[in-house]
């Protein structure tokens, strides 16, 4: 079969315009050196950085430790605004909000905003679009626009923060507990971007969120360059590697990347996170009917993980309108699960948030688009 040909992109942007910088994109040394730049002493910048990491406020009117004359100016090279909501939907009661974004280019981004019993998480998007170019995946099927800037996805980030500190979504004001990047694209293909916004999650006060690493979970589809950099990052955030097959063949159609990185490969790389970090990864199985939910690969699923620190998501497909690719039968799923835990293979079946909201990465996006084309 020829496969599609698939578009890597390690830290070369494709922008059409470049993004206005954001105190998000530099590191805390960097900020101080863009305050000294503008002819301010360096602790302004850590002023800014305390009111938009702690206060959650990019509003320079509310800064008011600083003198009026100077925040326009500082507020204008280290706050500009990156993405701008476009619309929100809700499903679940609003504990499932899904934020559309646009971007200073016009691209559009989603995020998804989910509340539960005990935490809050947000699914950010690492890029507009995806090269990866996975048949099952509304995001896939329209390919790669660009990277976003480390600026552009922290800010996903500080949005849920405050939608979640402002009391909006119901069973009143929480704080935002968890980062997952699981939304449009391959965190691993913008490679520093990614890394610089989680060390913005992680940093503690004034420079970060101050979100332990345990709580950010990154996924890849398998670059195993990519898993090999974060491993010597010294970073433990959980790793989730989106395998959704235990055999090459089918892997090679599911998820193309993997005719450059084979399953063995991208395993051994996660085992070695795993040695390094202490973490114990995931591995994410989309289960689609008929196509990769029979019981003999759950049995050499069990056999390639039960002696590995990993852990089985299983995720119900969510269809894309259109799409020949739909969510296993119940019986099918049960039986997956079952052989699985046969070999002690630690399994959970992902909940479905977000389904009738366009849930699966991308979804949103296409329709805004469709409906404004
Ligand atoms: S499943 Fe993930 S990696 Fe694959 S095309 Fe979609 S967004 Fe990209």
């Amino acid at each position: 079969m020829t496969l599609p040909e698939i578009k890597l992109v390690f830290d070369e942007p494709v922008q059409r315009k470049k993004t206005p910088k954001h105190l998000a994109d530099y590191s805390p040394q960097e900020r101080r050196e863009v305050a000294q730049e503008l002819g301010l002493p360096a602790f302004r910048a850590t002023q800014v950085a305390t009111h938009y990491f702690s206060h959650l406020s990019d509003d320079p009117q509310t800064w008011s430790d600083i003198p009026a004359e100077m925040r326009q100016s500082i507020a204008a090279a280290l706050t500009p605004k990156l993405i701008e909501l476009v619309r929100s939907v809700t499903c679940d009661d609003g504990m499932t909000r899904k934020d559309l974004w646009k971007l200073h280019d016009g691209v559009l981004v989603e995020s998804v905003l989910m509340r539960y019993t005990d935490r809050t998480t947000v699914c950010i998007s690492s890029q507009a679009g995806c090269g990866m170019n996975c048949p099952f995946c509304a995001t896939g099927q329209a390919g790669l626009t660009r990277n976003l800037s480390a600026g552009e996805i922290t800010e996903q980030i500080v949005a849920a923060a405050r939608t979640c500190a402002n009391g909006e979504l119901p069973g009143g004001p929480t704080r935002l507990s968890n980062i997952v990047f699981m939304g449009m694209g391959e965190p691993l293909a913008n490679y520093n971007a990614v890394i610089r916004s989680v060390r913005n999650i992680t940093d503690p006060s004034p420079d970060g969120l101050g979100i332990s690493a345990r709580s950010v979970t990154v996924s890849t589809v398998g670059l195993v360059n990519g898993i090999e950099k974060l491993t010597e990052e010294g970073i433990a955030v959980t790793l989730a590697v989106s395998l959704h097959t235990p055999d090459d063949e089918l892997r090679n159609t599911l998820v193309p990347i993997n005719s450059r990185w084979k399953i063995r490969e991208v395993l051994a790389a996660a085992d070695a996170y795993e040695k390094r970090t202490g973490r114990r990864y995931s591995i994410e199985y989309a289960l689609i009917r008929d196509i990769n939910d029979q019981s003999w690969r759950s049995d050499l699923l069990g056999r390639l993980l039960k002696n590995r620190n990993a852990h089985v998501n299983l995720i119900p497909l969510n269809p894309t309108p259109g799409s020949k690719w739909t969510a296993s039968r119940r019986e099918d799923e049960a039986e997956f699960v079952r052989i699985l835990e046969s070999y002690g293979v630690p399994v959970t079946v992902r909940d479905t948030r977000g389904r009738e909201i366009d849930g699966a990465c991308g979804q949103l996006a296409a329709a805004e688009k469709t409906r404004t084309d």
